[in-house]
């Protein structure tokens, strides 16, 4: 049994905690680790080690912080199979999708790389006579980062790389659920040559999150996991005074217009309903179909009952289980809501068994037509593999329902039509639009831009708002004296 050791000050450490919470194996609920709940003393170490290394780490020129971002995005691809691997046996993904998460991760990493040109300042000459005015881009300090469990390798690499190239240190709090995958990216970091307390890790649940929180020598707090979590993290951080930026839950919508062409929207609605047990903040869970194309549906109907689960080296697995029991037990308990409100299930997979992992938390795909707004598989985020259909006669009426839901993560549009489009992504209030493409996750040279209850507060991650998060410009003034220019005090708030 895998005891998940800690990261402080560079080395990886067994808790002393007397707390643990198991981590199982999702496709047949077998503990293979266990995560520590860290202490308090661990918990101020690891802080006190992130604020000493800071010292020397904000005088590392950038160039050489940039390096470390190359020899560690060398190390993640030569080892994407492993990491991939880890990643399969704690989250249940099929290997193709771990290794996308992964490589997901490692183009921030890459985007990381380009720190020298991302902390670029400004500089104007002779903003008065004979003065200047250029500014710097300056690290923070200690910053910190808690994580779900759906992407235990993109979402830390979300973090920690950029903050790091930017020339902070960091505290990553990984998902208690699957921890071996952060600590393998951490194992790499420190590996590529990351200097000790640079980065590092502790486990734990709300308590360890609360004294991060709290803690005085911590200045900015990233969180990516579920709406109740990600407010309760924002007002507690912004009560401590820190920067904060939250990612939280979906609720995810595609149009789907008459023009758009059926073949692609078929397949689409299927992999990104589905994929990864419908278990991604990106996941389309609302197929809103305008005009005539009601009889799609019936379309999906075969593809929904093709695509089977099954376990992460299986080749024709689609996806795999949930993440948890309890995690299969809530998506039941939706889709038992509904039937009994109203909803037609054309493709039912509450009773998806996998003969000889009886044990594991296996979801079928699931179809339904006919859910109306008022409905709870239409109001609350299901994360699990299922489709809800709707139906509307018009663009403005698909636009009034998509504006009018709480969450605004991602969204896309299925047309041939480049005005219906051009209309879609004016109007949507949504962060991420994709216009035939169902997921529209930016690459990180832009940033990840979830709206409305999707995020609390400004600065979204990755791509240049992540550089602003994790940094402060300062703005210089500066006067060299000539000769010739006549001295006095000036009285006013003007520069002369
Ligand atoms: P979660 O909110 O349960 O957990 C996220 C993190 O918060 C974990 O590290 C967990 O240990 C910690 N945590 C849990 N309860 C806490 C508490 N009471 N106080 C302090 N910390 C606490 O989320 P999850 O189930 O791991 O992840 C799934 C959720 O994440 C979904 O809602 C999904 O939509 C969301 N998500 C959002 C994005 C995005 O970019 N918007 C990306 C991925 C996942």
């Amino acid at each position: 049994m895998q005891n998940v050791p800690l990261l402080i000050n560079g080395e990886f450490v067994r808790s002393s905690s007397t707390q643990f919470i198991d981590v199982t194996n999702p496709v047949n609920s077998e503990v293979i680790a266990q995560t520590p709940v860290a202490t308090d003393a661990e918990m101020q170490q690891a802080i006190a080690s992130a604020k000493e290394a800071f010292e020397t780490w904000k005088k590392v020129p950038v160039t050489e912080r940039s390096r470390l971002m190359m020899r560690y995005q060398a190390l993640l691809k030569e080892n994407i199979d492993e990491i991939g691997k880890i990643l399969s046996q704690e989250t249940g993904k099929t290997f193709a999708d771990a290794k996308g998460d992964v490589w997901r991760g490692i183009e921030v990493v890459e985007q990381a790389i380009n720190m020298p040109s991302l902390m670029m300042g400004e500089t104007v000459e002779n903003v008065a006579r004979s003065i200047d005015t250029y500014s710097y881009v300056q690290p923070l300090g200690v910053c910190t980062g808690i994580t779900p469990f759906n992407f235990p390798a993109m979402i830390p690499l979300w973090m920690f790389p950029m903050a790091v190239a930017a020339g902070n240190t960091f505290v990553l709090k990984p998902s208690e659920q699957d921890p071996l995958t952060p600590m393998k990216l951490a194992e790499l970091f420190q590996q590529a040559g990351a200097p000790k307390g640079v980065l590092n890790v502790v486990h734990g649940g709300r308590e360890q999150v609360d004294t991060l929180l709290e803690h005085p020598d911590i200045k900015a707090v990233s969180f990516v996991g579920s709406v109740p979590v990600g407010q309760y993290i924002y007002q507690t951080a912004t009560k401590h005074m820190k920067r904060a930026q939250c990612f939280a839950g979906a609720k995810n919508h595609t149009v789907i217009m008459p023009d758009a062409n059926k073949a692609q929207v078929i397949n689409n609605l299927v992999g990104a309903s589905v994929g990864a047990a419908g278990q991604r903040c990106m996941a389309i869970s609302v197929a809103v179909f305008v005009g005539s194309s009601k009889e799609w549906v019936e379309e999906l109907i075969p593809k929904f009952k093709e695509v089977t689960p099954g376990v992460w080296d299986d080749e024709n697995a689609a996806f795999g289980p949930l993440i948890s029991a309890q995690a299969k037990e809530r998506v039941l308990n939706f889709i038992q809501s509904g039937k009994d409100q109203g909803a037609k299930c054309l493709v039912d997979g509450s009773g998806f068994e996998l003969p000889g992992y009886e044990k594991g938390n296996w979801v079928g795909p699931t179809l339904f037509d006919g859910v109306t707004k008022d409905m709870t598989i239409y109001q609350e985020e299901i994360f699990g593999p299922v489709l809800c259909c709707m139906h509307v006669d018009t663009l403005d009426e698909a636009l009034e329902l998509i504006n009018a839901n709480e969450y605004g993560n991602g969204t896309s549009i299925f047309t041939g039509s480049g005005a219906a489009a051009r209309k879609f992504q004016t109007e949507v209030e949504v962060g991420q639009v994709g216009i035939n493409v169902p997921i529209p996750v930016p690459l990180p040279f832009f940033s990840f831009t979830g709206w409305k209850k999707s995020f609390y507060g400004d600065l979204h991650a990755y791509g240049k708002q992540a550089v602003r998060f994790y940094s402060e410009t300062k703005t210089v003034t500066a006067r060299w004296f000539e000769d010739d220019i006549p001295s006095g005090p000036n009285m006013t708030i003007n520069l002369s």
